[in-house]
């Protein structure tokens, strides 16, 4: 038996001793389990240690670490004890499994930690375990490791939203605009969605954000001036610029409509030219040719052109400035998107203004969305939205691994 009682050493359970091994038909491992000698009990309720094992509740069968390359299973039964301290009856709690789990802490920790270098589909391949059981698990641990974690301050924030679901399901993610990681998500995009987020930090933290960047949203702009008071709101210039160029298209479109052949067959094709940041040589000549005989066209052109100078200008002063001059310009411009967007412009001026306070933007949210979009498709579709969130701020975000969730 000396052979068994080195096993048991190496095998580490305390207050565990492997009685016998059987090796089942289907080639995995039991290890039948008796106490040892220095086997002790304590009250679950209480900790105290003057407890009595009055007896033991029928077999159980628990998963644990395979053992050359078979799974490996423990069989025991465990302890029904009586305090004598707090006269409590229950049964006894085990250090190395939680109870009602079919798995020691060791075989979930080994498997979570496979989770966070691959697939959890490939994890419960590799450990031989169902992907619901895996999924469970690594739930849990996800869970208990945000428990215990306590986020970085922010203080420049981004604000975005992301389609969760075909067809209008969204939720809103929150950045941590300077080191580039996800913060946090929530279902849906309306005002009591990002208060829901933000109500999460008390009040210290919300007061030391002290930018948030997003869209021009009615919803996240009420739900961040009510919940943190010293941020300036900055919306971000991808954004804006979206707006001037739906403009220039409603122009192109409307022009298309009222050519005639001749100078239809010019615009035709040229959607995405007008659009292109980088043009070729050929690429600006066609779109000069039609500006030579579209004024509307090179009107709108030269608008949105303007427009994005204005980034370039030096100081809020100056900005304010060209600001007020562009929004002239649309007001007069005979072109009915661009006087539009001139009156949204009046209200959005402080918004835009404030990149001159902190020049931020959404740019780094564009790389984690798609990040997010491959935890998507690997995270057991969209059965739960928690278990996606916890995948997101583990993958694009700074929730620490799973490795120290549990004492071992
Ligand atoms: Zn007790």
């Amino acid at each position: 038996m000396r052979v068994l009682e080195n096993i048991s050493e190496l095998f580490g359970i305390q207050g565990m001793e492997i009685e016998r091994i059987v090796e089942e038909d289907d080639s995995s491992v039991t290890l039948h389990l008796g106490r040892s000698e220095d086997a002790q009990w304590s009250c679950p309720a209480c900790h105290s240690l003057n407890v009595i094992c009055y007896d033991h509740a029928p077999e159980r069968q628990i998963r644990d670490l395979s053992i050359w390359d078979r799974i490996c299973r423990l069989a025991f039964r465990p302890a029904r004890v009586k305090c004598r301290a707090c006269g409590a009856v229950s049964t006894e709690r085990l250090s190395w499994m939680e109870a009602n789990q079919h798995q020691t802490l060791r075989f979930e920790r080994r498997l979570v930690l496979l989770c966070e270098k691959m697939t959890a589909k490939e994890a419960s391949e590799f450990e031989m375990i169902d992907r619901d059981a895996t999924y469970r698990i690594e739930r849990r641990w996800l869970e208990r490791v945000e428990s215990g974690w306590t986020p970085e301050v922010v203080s420049k924030l981004g604000i975005d939203e992301i389609a969760i679901r075909k067809g209008h399901n969204y939720a809103t993610v929150f950045y941590d605009l300077a080191k580039k990681e996800v913060v946090g998500m929530v279902e849906g995009r309306k005002a009591a969605d990002c208060s829901k987020f933000l109500k999460g930090w008390d009040k210290e933290r919300r007061g030391k954000v002290e930018a948030v960047c997003m869209d021009m949203w009615e919803g996240y702009h009420k739900s961040v001036s009510k919940l943190c008071p010293n941020a300036s709101i900055v919306f971000d210039k991808f954004h804006v610029s979206k707006y001037f160029h739906n403009a220039l298209d409603k122009v192109r479109q409307h022009e298309q409509a009222l050519a005639s052949n001749e100078d239809g067959k010019m615009l035709k094709g040229t959607r995405w030219l007008w659009h292109k940041p980088e043009l070729s040589p050929k690429q600006r000549r066609t779109l000069r040719g039609i500006m030579a005989v579209n004024k509307p066209l090179f009107k709108a052109y030269l608008m949105v052109e303007d427009f994005e100078m204005l980034y370039k200008c030096e100081s809020i002063e100056a900005a304010a400035l060209y600001l007020k001059d562009v929004v002239r310009r649309f007001r007069c411009s005979h072109l009915e998107p661009f006087k539009k967007l001139g009156k949204s412009l009046r209200t959005w001026r402080d918004g835009i203004l404030n990149y001159f306070k902190h020049p931020v933007s959404n740019a780094a949210a564009e790389g984690l969305n798609n990040k997010i979009k491959v935890i998507k498709r690997r995270s057991y579709g969209f059965r739960d939205f928690e278990y996606f969130r916890l995948k997101v701020l583990q993958c694009a975000g700074s929730l620490p691994s799973v490795a120290n969730a549990y004492p071992l």
